[in-house]
């Protein structure tokens, strides 16, 4: 049987474009991809890149600060939102080109369509057109969650955030996750006045030591965080959001941001008509080939629900490119998978919270907390913490958890010494670079608990 195409890839962000590119330019196939909204998927057009530059925004009133506790005279100002926007929305124009290019470049064929599965070998465009492909790939990701409740379509999501005329002038922001907890510290740096309601401890799922001080700082630079309580209805009056929560308190806001997580983008999309396995909440089951129950389709990144990282799913499209049309079949490994948390301060974190470790043997716990010298002698009272939690045992380094400036940056490091398995010693035997945060990794001699 004849196909138009070898790959036909649905969704144009990380996932499926690296699949498509690797398919078509290092391994010769005819491939198609369709995007029905813009190249760059959620990373780059409303997540991680738009994110991140907010970040770097977020952060100049405090850059301000210990600037002048150096010394120098400096002056905070005011921050225009829409000259920052009008930046931002060119650096994504900017960005979406360069990954249109890439693909067109590859030789892939792109569709600026939404596209739904008919069949094994066949997807159905926006325009009534069939293409037939040899292989599917279904990449389309996922989208921001929010419960039902009265009022809920007052709300907006992270899709909405980068959008905005205006930044408001007090919000309210529901979750205690990455994004809800990432966009308190951003909102708070560029001057909102920022509530957070969560139903439970912010940054429930990470260490508890590690999300206790950043919880503690959100709090002490002015963020109000609200835990054990829901929002029960909002009434819009006028441009004003009228919250009710679950204690009884009544408060105007003049935006709510809603960041309870994230569902597979699946509604519609012709694939349980087309026989594939779907999960509960929506993801496409696959298996570790990234391979569903009907043979020629596969998925990966969000849409599969496995770890929503745009990293993990870079690598997913790339192994399944050269599992399927490269001589070179590989599965992705998923265990020690590193991630940040761009809260101020940052968070970074790979391997076994304490609690999980515990709950798996014997460890060895060992944590510096402490003022940074560059914060401090600028008069901030931030505190930084580096966590090791070690199996007792065999002395490996299980889990890594910094709560610094550029814990990020710190944490990809660390990352690639705990994939290799090393133990203590072997953290110990590294000399010191000094004067820095990180050295304390290799210089913590005694466990502060055995549990
Ligand atoms: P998370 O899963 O991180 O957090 C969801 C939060 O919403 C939790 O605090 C959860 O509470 C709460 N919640 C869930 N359901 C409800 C509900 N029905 N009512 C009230 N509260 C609720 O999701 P995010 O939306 O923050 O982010 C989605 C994913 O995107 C993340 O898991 C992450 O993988 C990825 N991401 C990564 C980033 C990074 O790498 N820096 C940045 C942004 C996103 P509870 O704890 O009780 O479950």
């Amino acid at each position: 049987m004849s196909f138009d195409y070898d790959l036909f890839v649905i969704g144009g962000g990380s996932g499926g474009v690296r699949a498509a590119r690797i398919a078509a330019s290092e391994h010769g196939a005819r491939v198609a991809l369709a995007e029905e909204y813009r190249m760059g998927g959620t990373c780059v057009i409303r997540g991680c890149v738009p994110k991140k530059l907010m970040v770097y925004a977020s952060a100049v009133p405090s850059i301000i600060e210990e600037v002048r506790g150096y010394g120098w005279s400096a002056e905070t100002g005011s921050f225009d939102w829409g000259a920052f926007r009008t930046k931002l929305d060119a650096e994504l124009d900017r960005l979406e080109a360069i990954y249109r290019r890439g693909q067109e470049n590859a030789g892939v064929t792109v569709f600026d369509s939404r596209a739904t599965v008919i069949g094994p070998h066949e997807v159905r465009l926006a325009d009534g057109s069939v293409k037939s492909a040899k292989h599917i790939l279904v990449a389309v990701g996922g989208r921001p969650f929010v419960p039902d409740f009265a009022g809920a379509e007052h709300v907006i999501t992270s899709n909405d955030i980068f959008k905005l005329d205006t930044l408001p002038k007090r919000v309210l922001i529901v979750g205690g996750g990455y994004i809800a907890c990432e966009f308190a510290c951003i909102l708070h740096g560029l001057g909102v006045k920022v509530v957070q309601y969560n139903r439970s401890p912010l940054l429930r799922s990470f260490d508890t030591e590690a999300r206790d001080l950043i919880v503690d700082q959100m709090a002490a630079r002015g963020i109000e965080i609200h835990t054990g309580v829901v929002v029960q209805s909002i009434e819009k009056r006028g441009e004003t959001r009228v919250v009710t929560c679950s204690r009884g308190c009544v408060e105007e806001f003049d935006q709510v941001l809603y960041a309870t997580g994230r569902v597979p983008n699946t509604d519609g999309l012709g694939l349980e008509a087309a026989g594939v396995q779907l999960a509960p909440n929506g993801a496409v089951t696959v298996d570790e080939w990234s391979q569903t129950n009907v043979p020629s389709i596969y998925a990966v990144g969000d849409v599969t629900d496995r770890i929503q990282l745009t990293p993990v799913a870079i690598r997913e499209g790339h192994a399944f490119a050269d599992t399927v049309f490269g001589a070179t079949p590989r599965k992705v490994d998923h265990d020690l998978v590193a991630s940040a948390v761009f809260t101020q301060p940052e968070f970074g974190t790979c391997g076994l919270t304490e609690d999980e470790a515990r709950a798996r043997g014997p460890v060895e716990v060992y944590v510096s907390t402490f003022k940074p010298m560059k914060t401090s002698f600028a008069g901030a009272p931030d505190r930084v913490m580096m966590k090791l939690v070690v199996e007792k045992e065999t002395q490996v380094v299980l889990g890594c958890h910094i709560v610094a400036p550029d814990a990020g940056e710190m944490i990809q490091m660390v990352a690639i010494a705990m994939k290799m398995g090393a133990t203590k010693a072997q953290f110990d035997a590294t000399v010191a670079v000094h004067p820095t945060m990180a050295e304390e990794l290799v210089t913590m001699r005694t466990p502060v608990r055995h549990a």
